[in-house]
């Protein structure tokens, strides 16, 4: 059974995705026959669709949000009403932190409509069961927004997505509860210069060492980390701490079994 990771997107940062400098659409999950979409954000769906072989929004199972800033969101309506064949086919379900849905929500009301299931999610929480994958959520980041990083696991394989978020005592001994295999953080600065809910690339690393993946995956870069040549970072960590580090970048596939199977070699 195949189980890969698309990137339609490696961006974040409110400069990055004004400009694009990388895509901003999120990841598109297939683990077996089960396919998610996380975090559509700016340009997901005409990604989605440019893909090669296209990804396919009427095959989705669910649409994740980590938190409903726009950089994760921003098409989260046009994506569930192309879930839904524009609204007449009721199937899929939306997953999101639960202020996504009531206080200044990214799911519009009328898009609620056209899915099967609505599960505001809370953090500590689960398992949320999607087709054949167990979700549970972590505990709460420390950001402005209702932020949770989600663990997906499907038939012993388990990978960790570690989204938005300061660093904090204790952040990294959370995900090492679930002993992922696969961990994708967002590391959106480089240092921290300015003092925001974000991690470093040294909040990063000090994240990895602790939660020990098989295989770390970063993304969601701002300016100064696509400056300092995340690809080179990577290697650097790679070489220190002895596990698979990698850079994501626009269209990426990963692999995760091959990518696990050379981790464990
Ligand atoms: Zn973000
Ligand atoms: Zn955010």
């Amino acid at each position: 059974m195949s189980a890969s990771i698309l990137f339609l997107g490696s961006g974040g940062a409110r400069f990055v995705v004004a400009r694009q400098l990388r895509a901003s659409g999120g990841m598109w999950m297939r683990l077996g026959p089960t396919q998610i979409h996380v975090d559509p954000g700016p340009g997901a769906l005409v990604r989605a669709l440019s893909t090669v072989p296209p990804c396919n929004p009427r095959e989705l199972d669910a649409i994740v949000l980590s938190h409903k800033h726009l950089d994760h969101s921003g098409d989260v309506n046009v994506l569930i009403e192309a879930m839904t064949s524009g609204g007449f086919r009721r199937r899929g379900a939306v997953l999101a932190p639960a202020d996504a849905f009531d206080e200044e929500p990214v799911v519009l009301p009328y898009v609620r409509r056209f899915v099967e299931r609505i599960e505001r999610l809370a953090p500590s929480s689960g398992p949320y069961r999607i087709g054949d994958v167990d979700l549970h959520t972590s505990m709460l980041h420390v950001h402005p927004v209702q932020t949770h990083g989600l663990h997906f696991h499907h038939r012993g394989l388990r990978v960790a997505y570690l989204p938005c978020g300061r660093y904090f005592e204790g952040l990294a001994a959370d995900y090492a509860v679930h002993r992922p295999d696969v961990l994708v953080v967002n590391v959106l600065r480089y240092r921290d210069e300015m003092n925001v809910d974000h991690l470093t690339w040294p909040d990063a690393r000090r994240v990895v060492s602790e939660v020990r993946p098989k295989v770390a995956v970063f993304q969601h870069f701002g300016t100064k980390m696509l400056e300092a040549d995340p690809p080179r970072l990577a290697a650097q960590l790679e070489d220190e701490l002895g596990l698979r580090a990698i850079a994501a970048y626009d269209g990426f596939v990963l692999d995760l079994e091959t990518e696990i199977a050379a981790a464990t070699g």
